[in-house]
């Protein structure tokens, strides 16, 4: 073990922030009421729950009315992707990118299961949408458009404004997983056409557990978890008092920093970017540098696997991750390189470093130091690499 963990995978899940820490403690020990509670005891800390709504409405420019509280980002997708299927039953249409995150990409799968078409808009090899393909995607049987507005992989953001003008002008519903969005870019739901949108306390500094869907008023919705008539009867089920206070104070956190993440944290992954790019052959940065997350990088090391770089990397307590599915045992690059076309010796070589404010420079140069000799060790033994 070593003694220092360098903590470079942020776009997977980030640290709780000292002050989101402090917020949430008392409602895991003294405040621990059920906010519906009658009593003085309960009932105070539904004010709390209300404050954690106003702030989190801050950070999206948005009305507190319409956050709806949830237990995470692949819940507040669901909930947004079944709701506007269920309250369209004429429409049996839904249109998603090819390089959404399984939380809308399985979902797509159930659907198609049960009948419904589901058209997954393809990308080109820098990860752009291919926005021909989305227009004539869309039609007058679209109950939805999901498209997620940052890509956990590569970062790439994508131009959801203009999507929810086409889903609209064939009177869809437009859904964004803003999941990697939230607290890394300004938003401003007051200005935009976006009717759902889905994010997750974990990403932005807050603990797993917790996340929240924001329906826009006037866009009619439908439970996804039946139940009590917490959330104004949109999301049943006791909150999670200790997360959403925790999530509303990562969010006021969130506004406060959002010129440390344009600057400083765009500084760091600059920095290793170029860096890499002048010191390494055979290196490419995948995804789309003009409309790009500030935090994120995904870089391909040619002719080796990005399995073997973790796990070096790991040895020096370096975290960042790769881009192959390899939970399923078969190191396949992800969906999202395969949808973008890379070369095979590519596609298995990249890692995706994802910073935060709490990264500094003495890491970017640890990792600078460390990376050189990690690559040409594997280039070495590797049968694919020719000098
Ligand atoms: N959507 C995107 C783009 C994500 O990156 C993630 C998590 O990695 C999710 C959805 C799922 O969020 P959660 O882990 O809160 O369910």
């Amino acid at each position: 073990m070593t003694a220092k963990t360098i903590y470079v995978d942020n776009n997977a899940t980030t640290a709780v922030a000292p002050e989101v820490f402090e917020a949430m403690t008392p409602f895991l020990t003294n405040l621990y009421g059920n906010p519906s509670s009658i009593h003085y005891f309960g009932g105070q800390v539904a004010k709390y729950v209300e404050d954690a709504r106003n702030q989190l409405a801050s950070l999206l420019g948005a009305d507190p009315r319409e956050i709806i509280f949830t237990s995470c980002g692949t819940e507040s997708d669901n909930a947004a992707i079944f709701s506007a299927l269920h309250l369209c039953p004429k429409k049996n249409k839904i249109v998603i990118s090819r390089v959404e995150h399984p939380a809308v990409l399985n979902v797509g799968k159930e659907l198609e299961r049960r009948g419904y078409r589901v058209v997954e808009v393809p990308v080109d090899s820098k990860g752009r949408l291919d926005m021909e393909s989305l227009q004539s995607a869309v039609d007058d049987e679209t109950a939805i458009v999901s498209v997620m507005w940052a890509n956990n992989e590569t970062g790439n953001i994508y131009p959801v404004s203009e999507i929810a003008r086409i889903a609209h002008s064939h009177g869809a519903i437009f859904h964004t997983d803003a999941v990697q969005a939230v607290g890394k870019v300004p938003i401003s739901m007051n200005l935009s056409e976006i009717d759902m949108l889905s994010l997750s306390g974990h990403k932005l500094h807050a603990p797993k557990g917790v996340g929240a869907l924001y329906v826009r008023r006037g866009v009619r919705f439908r439970p996804f978890i039946a139940g009590g008539h917490q959330e104004r009867s949109r999301r049943g089920g006791t909150e999670n008092v200790a997360g959403i206070v925790a999530l509303g104070k990562a969010s006021e956190l969130a506004l406060e920093n959002m010129n440390i993440e344009t600057d400083y944290v765009s500084s760091l992954r600059d920095k290793l970017e170029k860096s890499i790019l002048e010191s390494i052959p055979k290196v490419r940065i995948n995804g789309d540098p003009e409309h790009r997350l500030p935090n994120t990088t995904n870089i391909s090391f040619e002719f080796i696997e990005g399995e073997s770089i973790l796990m070096l990397l790991d040895q020096f307590g370096i975290c960042a991750s790769s881009g192959s599915a390899c939970t399923t045992g078969s190191l396949e690059p992800s969906h999202v390189l395969r949808a973008m076309g890379l070369p095979y010796t590519a596609a298995h070589g990249a890692i995706r470093f994802s910073f935060s404010r709490f990264n500094t420079m003495d890491e970017v140069d640890f990792i600078l130091e460390k990376i050189p000799g990690i690559i040409s060790t594997l280039r070495n033994i590797s049968p694919y690499w020719k000098n």
